[in-house]
C-alpha cells in the first residue's frame, strides 16, 4: 500500500536530488527535508545513502519528537537539527544543509558574510550571519541538538524568514524555506553570494558593504509589500 505520506517523501526526494544537480555537495554531503505543519511532519534523507541510489521510499518520515512513521532506513544524522529548526522558525516547510565549499570556507573562517552587492541584497538585507563556535561541552552533550540551537540562538534577534540562510563556524550551511526546494534554491544562493564575496575580498580587502539604500531597495522591490520583481511567484 502506498505511503498516505508518499507527497512529502516525492517533495524530500526532489528537493534532495537538487543538492548534486546544483554542485552543492559531493558523495553523500548534504541532506534536505520537507516539512508539513499541518500533519506535524518531516520528511528526510536517510543517512548515508548517495544522492544516485536514493528512491522516493528512502525518504524517512517523522514527527518532531523524532518518532518513525514511515521508511525503513536511518534518517539523516543531522534529523534533530532539522527538527530543533522546524520547532523555533514558524513557517518554514523545509530546510537544506550543505557543506558547499565558498560557504563552508567563510564558515570555517568564523566570518559573517558581508552584503558587498545587490545578488546578496536581493535575498536577504543583512551580512550572512555565523553562528558562534559550539563548546566543548555542548559538543559531548548532544551534538546534532546543540547545533539547532546554536543556530537559533543566533537569530534570537533576527527574522529567519527575512534571512533564510545561516554559517555554522567551523562546519557549513543551513538553509530554508516556505517549501524544501526553496530552502535548496537558498543553499545554491548562499554558494554563490559566498563566492562572489571571497573574490570581492581577495580583490579588494577593505571593500565597504552596499550603501544602505541600495540594499533596501534591492530587498524590498523583491521581498516589500510593493515587490514588484517577476511574475508575482514567490520563494
Ligand atoms: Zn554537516
Amino acid at each position: 500500500m502506498p505511503s498516505p505520506h508518499r507527497d512529502l517523501q516525492e517533495r524530500a526526494y526532489e528537493a534532495n536530488l537538487e543538492i548534486p544537480r546544483r554542485g552543492l555537495a559531493i558523495y553523500t554531503f548534504g541532506n534536505v527535508s520537507a516539512f508539513d505543519p499541518d500533519r506535524g511532519l518531516l520528511a528526510i534523507k536517510p543517512s548515508g545513502v548517495a544522492y544516485d541510489a536514493l528512491r522516493v521510499d528512502d525518504m524517512v518520515v517523522l514527527d518532531l519528537e523524532e518518532r518513525i512513521v514511515e521508511g525503513a532506513l536511518r534518517p539523516s544524522s543531522d534529523t534533530r537539527t532539522h527538527v530543533a529548526l522546524y520547532r523555533a522558525f514558524r513557517g518554514i516547510g523545509g530546510i537544506a544543509h550543505t557543506h558547499s565549499a565558498y560557504a563552508t570556507g567563510w564558515a570555517q573562517a568564523r566570518l559573517s558574510i558581508p552584503i558587498y552587492g545587490t545578488t546578496h541584497a536581493d535575498h536577504l538585507a543583512e551580512d550572512v550571519p555565523c553562528t558562534a563556535l559550539m563548546s566543548d561541552e555542548a559538543v559531548e552533550r548532544d551534538y546534532e541538538a546543540e547545533t539547532g540551537r546554536q543556530i537559533v540562538d543566533c537569530f534570537r534577534e533576527r527574522d529567519p524568514l527575512r534571512t533564510p540562510m545561516v554559517l555554522v563556524a567551523g562546519h557549513g550551511t543551513f538553509t530554508w524555506g516556505k517549501t524544501a526546494q526553496a530552502a535548496v534554491y537558498n543553499a545554491a544562493v548562499l554558494e554563490e553570494i559566498a563566492k562572489m564575496a571571497f573574490v570581492t575580498r581577495a580583490l579588494a580587502p577593505a571593500a565597504a558593504r552596499l550603501p544602505d539604500k541600495l540594499i533596501r531597495k534591492h530587498f524590498e522591490r523583491k521581498h516589500g509589500k510593493g515587490a514588484y520583481y517577476g511574475q508575482g511567484r514567490t520563494r
